[in-house]
């Protein structure tokens, strides 16, 4: 018998958010139930529930950036155990079996990897995400959290940390790279904090000013503010490495000109827009824009190590149930410095 739990729910697209219930299934041999202490709120929560991306099932609790302690463990559970600090990010299943599952990149599963909220599941229920006070999911998808990240900053690694670790670490940000991060949201953020310490030389471009002496204190090594039309003559050619955080359509053209001779532009923000590239700002320096989505759980896990053996974690703002509404407004006006994380404690009374 599923067990019913209170959860943050989304009734609609356009109806806020309450707090409600959702079902999770019983434990099975290989699963593990977590009681959620902390769920980071990411721009893509957002996205999903106003249908940017497409229609929902509805009423749905979002939420992929969970962090807790294991409360039970099936009969073949052999990972985790009863109080194990563990974190969940935005995958919960996969094949298993095709190429990009067998080398580790559940992201890229081929059948499509079983997303944390808001997909199909193997039981053909839809998945319900974190926004809730516990979880099951199958032990190959919970990860370890290191007790050197504070306990509340480490669920947004679980989304915000593994997306920008996965591209940096792909396209070799390192000593001598010049690398650039557009927007300083939630990802933005942590791309900052994980490029300088791979010993990248990073670049921030927000859009004004008002973020500067932050970018400077994450770990940026220079700050551009987009809306100075100076700021797109000055760093033309300059940069290996150019990560796209911005959740809205920009100039793709104005900032893919900003790449060096053989530079990458990747795109990990994910606008419900269109962006267009002319042919020529590619072809002019042998530029390249790419994507990149999350990452794999092996990957995952490894940049939990990192951040733990660097002193890495996100810079958090702690909000309540009850005021999730209110977080969502603020981030959807960039205003959130630079995380939220749901207290789930405020979810239980
Ligand atoms: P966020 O905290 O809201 O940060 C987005 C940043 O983009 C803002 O802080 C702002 O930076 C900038 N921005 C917002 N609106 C803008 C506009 N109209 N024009 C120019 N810049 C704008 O969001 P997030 O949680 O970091 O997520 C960012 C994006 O990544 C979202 O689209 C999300 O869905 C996507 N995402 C993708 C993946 C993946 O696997 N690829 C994973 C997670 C999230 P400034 O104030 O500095 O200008
Ligand atoms: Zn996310």
């Amino acid at each position: 018998m599923p067990t019913v739990i209170p959860a943050i729910v989304a009734p609609s697209a356009t109806e806020a958010l309450f707090t409600g219930s959702v079902e999770r299934r019983d434990v099975g041999p290989k699963d593990v139930r977590i009681d959620i202490r902390w769920a980071g709120i990411c721009h893509s929560d957002i996205h999903t529930v106003n249908g940017d991306w497409g229609p929902q099932h509805y009423p749905l609790t979002v939420g992929h950036e969970i962090v807790g302690a294991v409360a039970e463990v099936g009969s073949d559970v052999t990972k985790f155990a009863v109080g194990n600090r563990v974190g969940v990010g935005c995958l919960v299943n996969s094949c298993g079996e095709c190429a990009s599952c067998a080398a580790g990149e559940e992201q890229y599963c081929e059948s499509g990897a079983i997303g944390t909220y808001g997909a199909k599941d193997v039981d053909g229920t839809i998945t319900q995400g974190g926004y809730a006070t516990s979880v099951v999911v199958t032990e190959d998808f919970v990860l370890r959290v290191p007790e050197a990240i504070p306990y509340e900053k480490a669920a947004p690694l679980l989304c915000a940390g593994i997306t920008t670790y996965s591209p940096l670490r792909h396209w070799n940000a390192g000593p001598g790279k010049k690398v650039a991060v557009i927007g300083l949201g939630g990802l933005g953020h942590m791309a900052v904090k994980i490029a300088h310490a791979m010993g990248a030389e990073v670049t921030v471009l927000s859009r004004s000013d008002s973020k500067r002496d932050d970018a400077l204190r994450l770990g940026a090594d220079h700050y551009f503010a987009t809306q100075d039309p100076e700021t797109f003559r000055t760093l033309r050619n300059s940069f290996d490495l150019i990560i796209n955080s911005v959740s809205a359509a920009i100039d793709l053209d104005a900032h893919l000109r900003l790449l060096a001779l053989n530079g990458t532009m990747v795109n990990v923000g994910a606008p419900p827009e269109a962006m267009s590239v002319r042919a020529g700002t590619l072809i002019g320096r042998r530029r390249s824009f790419a994507g990149s989505n999350i990452g794999g759980i092996a990957e995952t896990q490894e940049m939990l190590d990192f951040c733990a053996e660097h002193g890495i974690a996100p810079e958090v703002e702690i909000t309540s149930a009850d005021q999730v509404n209110d977080a969502w407004a603020r981030v959807l006006a960039s205003d959130v410095r630079y995380r939220f994380v749901i207290d789930i404690e405020t979810l239980k009374v």
